[in-house]
């Protein structure tokens, strides 16, 4: 196509756009007056995307944490393409599969912590977490305990942007002016070692507070109300925040103490992002329930998951006998082209090894940030786990006070970045910059984010 027919077309998509794309999480008028940019991005290969203006940018969040084994991937699209030619569709109800699907669901249970039986499938976490919350109720319904059905989440935590999983999610943008959080939703407080109120505490110290909290909000709604604690392993989109020594023993004796289910979300750290299959197997998590979604496929087509743990599913079992079949199901659960794709990702992420690396080179990569970044005045914290990492900016080292809102940290330092030619998130609440590589990154083009961030911060902190 021609230079010009071509710089046309991107001029029309981008008046459509405009006119007609209601993006999410956009700030719409801006979008609308043409403040913020539309990228029309239309290849991938690697780590990389291209857009229609043929810009190359090393997606250092690997879109939204979620194409783990990077982009163009010939396996997955081959698995889907012959998935589409024998059979698209056929539902999944009343005892009905397809060869992928079934095959899918025995590789999520061989790979999954122990004491798993049976999957789930939906098409996005927020939907598998509306599973996850309607199975908790319906196992306490069956089991003769009609008011347990309170659920406590963590404030920062992430889980969704529906009615029920936006309730969940603990950070104030997704409840703003949409009524949220409701009950039965409760939010305890956020293992947010760098930001506990009492800097005294050590790590052991501000993990057993945050257990006692947890007790205490138990105690004062009553243990026979709480039905189930939602977290994610690593704390996600509220900040990339690894737990705290001792944290998730702890919380998990609470837990066991009142008989309250955990479901381990592991849409973002489910698949080997933080350097183990699971992130429950990295934490010695014993969870109920386990939300999946991302890492299933790679992205390369919307699949999620709850995998049901033996406690939980002796009970919906025995249930079906009073009750009948369960009265739950999308259309498109276990989806034929999905479950494919999801099939051939998971090959993939054994073939070439990508927990290990996800292991080592993310290992690697959080090291070299770190060193890069050291001493800067602005750097308040670099974090992460596997390849997952975040750098904390703050306005001061000594009272880690934030920077004005109006200042838009985030938001300029991942612009500053993007200029660089890498894409890093800006966090949405706090001046964090989220890196989620995909899992196959290798360490040379570690370097090349590395290097980049170093400029981006420097040039950001000499415009402030
Ligand atoms: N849980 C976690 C931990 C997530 O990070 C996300 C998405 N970022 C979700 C649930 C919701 O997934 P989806 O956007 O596919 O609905």
């Amino acid at each position: 196509m021609g230079k010009q027919i071509m710089t046309d077309l991107t001029n029309e998509l981008t008046a459509w756009d405009r006119d007609h794309f209601f993006h999410p999480s956009t700030h719409m008028a801006a979008h609308a007056r043409g403040d913020t940019p539309t990228r029309v991005v239309t290849g991938g290969d690697g780590v990389y995307i291209t857009d229609r203006d043929g810009k190359r940018s090393l997606d250092a969040f690997a879109g939204l944490y979620c194409v783990n084994v990077g982009y163009g991937r010939r396996e997955i699209a081959d698995a889907i393409a012959e998935q589409a030619g024998k059979l698209a569709y056929y539902h999944a109800y009343a005892g009905h599969g397809s060869e992928p699907s079934i095959t899918l669901a025995k590789m999520i249970v061989d790979r999954a912590p122990a004491g798993m039986s049976r999957v789930y499938f939906g098409l996005s976490g927020s939907d598998a977490n509306e599973t996850n919350i309607k199975l908790v109720w319906y196992y306490n319904n069956i089991l003769g305990r009609p008011e347990k059905k309170k659920i406590i989440s963590r404030w920062r935590g992430y889980h969704g942007s529906g009615v029920m999983t936006g309730s969940l999610t603990g950070l104030e943008l997704f409840h703003k002016a949409f009524d949220l959080p409701r009950p039965p939703v409760l939010h305890t407080e956020a293992p947010y070692y760098f930001r506990r109120a009492d800097r005294s505490m050590s790590e052991e110290q501000f993990s057993q507070h945050c257990a006692d909290q947890l007790e205490a909000l138990i105690q004062a709604e009553g243990p026979e109300t709480i039905a189930a604690f939602i977290g994610e392993p690593v704390l996600g989109t509220g900040g990339i925040v690894p737990p705290p020594a001792g944290y998730w023993e702890k919380v998990q004796a609470v837990l066991d103490k009142h008989d309250i289910l955990l479901i381990a979300d592991e849409v973002v750290t489910g698949f080997g992002r933080l350097g183990s299959m699971f992130g429950s197997d990295h934490y010695g998590i014993r969870p109920d329930l386990i939300t999946i979604a991302k890492g299933l496929t790679s992205a390369y087509a919307p699949l999620s998951g709850v995998i049901v743990g033996d406690r939980v599913w002796k009970v919906l079992e025995q249930g079906s006998d009073q009750l009948g079949p369960i009265g739950h199901g999308w259309t498109y659960s276990a989806h034929p082209l999905c479950a494919a794709a999801g099939v051939a990702n998971l090959e993939l992420v054994d073939t070439l090894d990508l927990v290990t690396n996800a292991r080592e080179t993310g290992g690697y990569f959080r090291a070299a940030l770190a060193d890069a970044l050291a001493g800067h005045p602005m750097v308040g914290e670099v974090r992460g786990e596997g390849m997952l990492a975040a750098v904390e900016f703050v306005a001061d080292k000594d009272d880690r006070r934030f920077f004005p809102v109006e200042a838009k940290v985030g938001p300029r330092l991942s612009a500053a970045l993007l200029e660089r030619g890498v894409i890093a998130r800006a966090m949405p609440q706090g001046d964090i910059l989220g890196f989620a590589p995909p899992l196959c990154l290798t360490g040379e083009e570690a370097d090349i984010v590395v290097s980049a961030t170093a400029k981006a911060v420097k040039a950001v902190a000499a415009e402030l």
